[in-house]
């Protein structure tokens, strides 16, 4: 076992193993949907929750719990809860920590689907949210309720790579009585940590940077051992979107190369965005590495690098933004991110589509906008790509 001291890198690698009597080296996959007991006393002292241990793969399973201990060593958290995806994770905290007639209020700028969730599926159990402007710190003020219990971001936010301040929001929710829920989605633990600026939750969808190679659909909670090894670990043993062993399997080996990862995104798209904001057929760029990004300095401050996702509109709207798209021949015209491939997207006709205009326009999303997922790829092809609608 690894001590408290030990460091990122090596806990990313090393941390949340238990080697088995066969003195493996590499993490095994234990493919198996239940375990067996020595005798009827000790199934039924593990039913009664008298003694620790595997009972079926729903609960627990070995290779998930290597997976669930290495990221929440990571994230600095005393207990990680793996799920099927991330949108699992983001419906387990709602449903095992809210009842009707609580309240969210969350970032407007949060992924789409989460959005549904709120907007569409909650209000149905009677709990309602409040959508506000991620970095207006009396927004957020003014929509806290009596009854709000949690207050939800994703920050840098999509696609605009806005930034929130964790802290101040952190001290917020804690003198209203709510939790703080940070989707730390696009910097990973490599490059922020949410808990130990204040949040309460931690939450991940591993489909994206923790796999980093674009294999599996999954998603964790990190947080205290009250409520994710307690709380958010039984509503999850019972509905069910537990994470497969093979997909935790995954994610473990993917956790072993974020950090050198995440650096290599951050680079290339610091030099992504550099170029884009010299280019004359280019609007605007939106990068938290850049200096002319309006919370540039907070960024230094909250992250340790600025991630892998650049976005900037060009001049001559949805027509350009298009033909940019088109022009390529190597990005993947796709809306995952995340991955070592380089990904395109227009968010205004796909991730944002079904925003009207009015809440396209209050979101910022031009028609003119295109986001980058930088993977890691040689930059001067993925620049040499883009160059192709964008210079003639
Ligand atoms: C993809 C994504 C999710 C949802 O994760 P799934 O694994 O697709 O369910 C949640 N939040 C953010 C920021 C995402 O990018």
């Amino acid at each position: 076992m690894l001590d408290e001291s030990t460091h990122f890198d090596t806990q990313a690698i090393r941390g949340g193993n238990r080697r088995t009597n066969e003195q493996e080296h590499g993490e095994p996959i234990f493919a198996t949907s239940s375990f067996v007991f020595d005798n009827a006393a000790q199934a039924a002292s593990r039913f009664a929750g008298d003694e620790p241990g595997n009972i079926y793969a729903r609960f627990t399973n070995p290779t998930t719990q290597a997976f669930e201990r290495r990221l929440a060593a990571l994230e600095g958290g005393e207990s990680c809860v793996a799920t099927a995806s991330g949108m699992s994770a983001i419906t387990a905290i709602c449903i095992g920590l809210l009842e009707a007639g609580n309240h969210i209020v969350s970032s407007r700028s949060v992924f789409g689907t989460t959005t549904v969730l709120f907007e569409k599926y909650l209000p149905r159990f009677g709990i309602e949210t409040s959508f506000v402007d991620m970095t207006d710190l009396n927004a957020w003020q003014k929509a806290i309720q009596p009854n709000t219990r949690i207050l939800f971001l994703e920050t840098p936010s999509n696609p605009l790579t806005e930034i929130a301040n964790i802290g101040a929001l952190a001290d917020l929710a804690h003198e209203n009585n709510c939790l703080l829920v940070v989707d730390n989605c696009f910097c990973t633990p490599a490059l922020q940590k949410p808990l130990q600026l204040g949040a309460d939750l931690v939450v991940h969808s591993a489909t994206k940077y923790l796999d980093g190679q674009g294999r599996i659909v999954g998603g964790a909670v990190v947080g205290n051992h009250q409520l994710v090894g307690e709380e958010l670990f039984g509503i999850i043993r019972t509905t069910g979107p537990t994470m497969s062993p093979f997909n935790a399997w995954v994610a473990l080996k993917g956790l072993e190369t974020l950090s050198l990862r995440m650096k290599a995104h951050s680079e290339q798209a610091g030099k992504l965005a550099k170029y884009l904001s010299e280019h004359t057929a280019v609007k605007r760029v939106y990068y938290a590495g850049l200096e002319s990004h309006p919370q540039y300095e907070l960024a230094r401050r909250q992250q340790s690098d600025s991630g892998g996702i650049v976005s900037f509109v060009v001049k001559g709207g949805r027509e350009m933004a298009w033909k940019v798209i088109d022009n390529t021949r190597m990005l993947s015209i796709t809306a995952n991110l995340g991955d070592v491939k380089t990904t395109i997207t227009h968010p205004a006709t796909t991730t944002h589509g079904r925003l009207s205009d009015d809440q396209k326009r209050l979101s910022g999303i031009e028609e003119g906008l295109i986001r980058i997922a930088v993977g890691l790829e040689d930059i001067d092809d993925i620049v040499r790509d883009l160059s192709r609608g964008l210079d003639d």
